[in-house]
């Protein structure tokens, strides 16, 4: 529904094509933003996206780009200049190598890292380096500090998650958060949301039906909420730092992970 607290704004999500980059995307349109939506490949999801931002009453456009290369990320900041300005980027692109057993170091290669990296770490940082002016200029505009938002893991946190090069590229956007908040202050806000489960493609992707209702029931299980995250559970929290609600948050990490850093609780507990 929409609220138009962000009427004229124009705002840029990498990765939008599915998941949690489509349901920010979203919300963002049904607040008034104009938003860029980003994919390397899945054009057609990405086209999906950009219907439904419409059809919220925004202006959308689709913008082809590998985050991971500095030619992506200035394609999509050239996209952005059209507008003259660049309010919010959602740094939500994000690749993993699955390597669940830890110990087994073979799992993962030099290469593994390096490709984990360059999409989770240097995507973010290369997004900033090309949007930065079009965010100042957004600053001097309106005199509210543009935003920033890192889709970081609670990997990035407890070291758990998908492969131990996932979590240490999620490690890394959580330090560099804090060093670009300071950096790039006050013109820019940037903050991160560190989710834990989010029930997408990630994981539907590499297991039949049966298999993701039994990882998806194991996780309502273990987490203290007892409940297992979608896309839009995420981006509700998500939604906040990119509005005048956080206007005064920035260098913040947010974990929205329904407990699961607390650790097991089972449903005894209750
Ligand atoms: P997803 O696969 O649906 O979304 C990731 C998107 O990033 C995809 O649309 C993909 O095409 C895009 N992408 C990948 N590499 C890219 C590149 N080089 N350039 C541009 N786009 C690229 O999965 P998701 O679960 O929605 O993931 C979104 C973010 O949430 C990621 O950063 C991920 O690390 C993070 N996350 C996911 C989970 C989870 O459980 N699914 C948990 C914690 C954090």
């Amino acid at each position: 529904m929409a609220t138009g607290e962000l009427e004229g704004r124009k705002a840029l999500v990498t990765g939008s094509a599915t998941g949690l980059g489509r349901s920010i995307a979203i919300r963002l349109a049904e607040r008034g933003a104009d938003v860029i939506i980003n994919c390397t490949r899945s054009v057609e999801d990405a086209e999906e996206t950009v219907a439904a931002c419409n059809a919220a009453g925004a202006q959308a456009q689709l913008v082809t780009g590998d985050v991971s290369s500095e030619e992506g990320c200035r394609k999509l900041a050239d996209a952005a200049a059209q507008w003259g300005k660049l309010d919010i980027l959602v740094n939500n692109a994000g690749i993993t190598r699955h390597a669940r057993d830890h110990s087994d170091l073979d799992a993962l290669s030099r290469q593994d890292f390096m490709d984990t990296y360059a999409v989770n770490v240097a995507g973010p940082f290369l997004m900033m380096q090309a949007c930065r002016d079009l965010m100042v200029t957004a600053h001097k505009e309106s005199g509210r500090a543009s935003a920033v938002l890192n889709v970081s893991s609670i990997a990035g946190v407890t070291g758990i998650g998908s492969s131990v090069a996932y979590a240490a590229t999620k490690g890394a956007l959580n330090t560099m958060t804090l060093s670009l908040a300071r950096a790039l202050a006050p013109a820019i806000r940037v903050n991160a949301v560190c989710p834990g489960f989010i029930g997408t493609r990630w994981f539907k992707d590499r297991m039949d039906e049966e298999q993701y209702e039994r990882m998806e029931q194991g996780v309502r299980k273990s987490v203290p909420l007892h409940v297992a995250s979608g896309p839009d559970d995420i981006a509700d929290s998500a939604i906040f730092f990119l509005t005048d609600s956080s206007r005064h948050v920035t260098g913040e990490t947010l974990l929205v992970d329904a407990g699961m850093h607390l650790g097991y609780a089972p449903l005894s507990a209750r």
